[in-house]
């Protein structure tokens, strides 16, 4: 069946995410039929450069063939069991190895981002709880942070357009400032601004510390504040503001984690932090953690968080539940995304490619319609100065004509590619991208 007819099918049948669906008469949305690494191709057989890794979530390409078999080859054996009384290979090894590679000894599991935040939210007021602190139950999080849409995610969000709706059912939480490194004022560096917002967070947690569970920040970059990068000081300084304090640091690398930012974990580029344990008290995961292939979270902790909990009594466990939680396949994947980052050495071949394609996007640096150019391991990032309203539909309009799947968020475009972007498909990103700004109206 031709694009038109799936076009036509979704209009009638479906409600899509993120999406002002009057929207679509002026922009319908692109039917996809399969996947090949980075490209994908719609029904009528027209390929696209996946610029953004499907919404972050893809770091090998589509159809990954170890992925897949990894897969298939779980579905043979058990594809799900309940989690509660029930244990499983899949589920025991991801858990083992994630606990090696962050220091964090105990994994739970929910089924996407915004699960793995509430989970997160909620152990931490629990732990202090169990701890007879039952009246630390606030949270602080940074200046246009975002944690996903749920209703405990959305309340330590802070992005007007998501959340402002929504305010009367949240609960009220604080804002500190954000280490942005765009906020720098005449001769401050990076550094310095992550000195200036860390100061902000100590004066808040000096008058609240004694209401508050804790911090969540989203490690290095704000994702969808859009690629807001920040310098990796803010993370020290802001894990010895949260000790001071007897505050938890709840690190959210749903969007980071899994090498976007250089290290497999963006904690890991804290100066002087070994691995995620020196930084977090609780890390999320999601998004890149299948690879793209299966929806699934994990939330780590430190095993004296998880002892508070270790009881006779019912009522001091963790009693909270998704029906797909520690999902053999989507852990299966998990574990063939880590074997895969052993395999290939992907963190040091990411590193060549990152340099690559920031040369190819040098020019993009110094283009009379660009401020701040930014990047951190894969990902890259601009603001267009004289954006007009509609700029963020043009450009992804515009950019699909040509080939290349990018949604800017307002006047930001970023890249977020899969990790085996190649060399042409550099120079195809390069060359669009410049040639939109050439011809887009300002
Ligand atoms: C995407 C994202 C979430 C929410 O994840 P979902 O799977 O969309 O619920 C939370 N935090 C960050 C930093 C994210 O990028």
């Amino acid at each position: 069946m031709p694009n038109q007819d799936w076009i036509e099918r979704t209009r009638r049948a479906l409600w899509h995410p993120c999406t002002q669906m009057k929207q679509l008469e002026r922009l319908p949305p692109l039917p996809i039929a399969r996947g090949e690494g980075a490209w994908l191709i719609d029904y009528d057989g027209r390929r696209y450069l996946d610029a953004i890794s499907s919404w972050w979530v893809n770091l090998f390409g589509h159809a990954e063939p170890r992925i897949r078999a990894a897969i298939a080859a779980q579905m043979e054996q058990i594809e799900h069991v309940i989690l509660a009384g029930c244990t499983h290979a899949p589920v025991v090894e991801l858990s083992e190895r994630l606990a090696q590679l962050t220091g964090l000894g105990h994994a739970f599991y929910g089924s996407d981002g915004a699960s793995a935040v509430e989970i997160a939210l909620k152990m931490s007021h629990h732990y202090w709880r169990n701890c007879g602190r039952p009246e630390k139950t606030g949270f602080v999080s940074l200046i246009h942070g975002y944690h996903g849409e749920t209703l405990g995610a959305l309340s330590v969000t802070d992005i007007a357009l998501f959340k402002d709706t929504y305010a009367p059912l949240l609960r009220p939480t604080h804002q500190a400032l954000s280490p942005d490194a765009r906020q720098a004022r005449d001769g401050e560096t990076p550094a310095a601004v992550a000195r200036r917002a860390a100061a902000d967070l100590e004066d808040y947690l000096a008058a609240h510390a004694d209401t508050t569970a804790a911090l969540i920040i989203e490690p290095l970059v704000q994702g969808a504040a859009g690629m807001v990068m920040y310098d990796p000081l803010y993370l020290r300084l802001a894990r010895q503001i949260c000790d001071r304090h007897r505050v938890h640091l709840i690190a959210d690398e749903i969007a980071v984690g899994f090498g976007r930012t250089g290290t497999l974990f963006a904690c890991e580029q804290a100066p002087g932090a070994r691995q995620v344990a020196d930084i977090a008290d609780f890390l999320c995961l999601s998004k890149g953690i299948t690879g793209g292939f299966l929806p699934l979270a994990c939330v780590l902790t430190r095993d004296d968080i998880y002892a508070a909990f270790y009881d006779e009594a019912t009522a001091r466990g963790f009693l909270h539940s998704h029906s797909y939680t520690g999902n053999p396949l989507a852990c299966r994947a998990a574990l063939t995304v880590l074997d895969i980052f052993e395999q290939d050495a992907v963190l040091a071949a990411n590193h060549a490619k990152a340099q690559r394609l920031t040369e190819w996007l040098a020019p993009l640096a110094g283009h009379p319609r660009v401020a701040h150019f930014r990047h951190r391991g894969m990902i890259w990032a601009f603001d267009v100065i004289d954006a007009p309203a509609d700029f963020a539909l043009e450009f992804h309009r515009q950019a699909l004509q040509r080939g290349v799947l990018v949604r800017p968020i307002g006047a930001t475009v970023y890249f977020m590619p899969p990790y085996v972007i190649d060399e042409a498909q550099m120079r195809l990103l390069a060359e669009v991208t410049l040639d939109l700004l050439d011809r887009l109206p300002g």
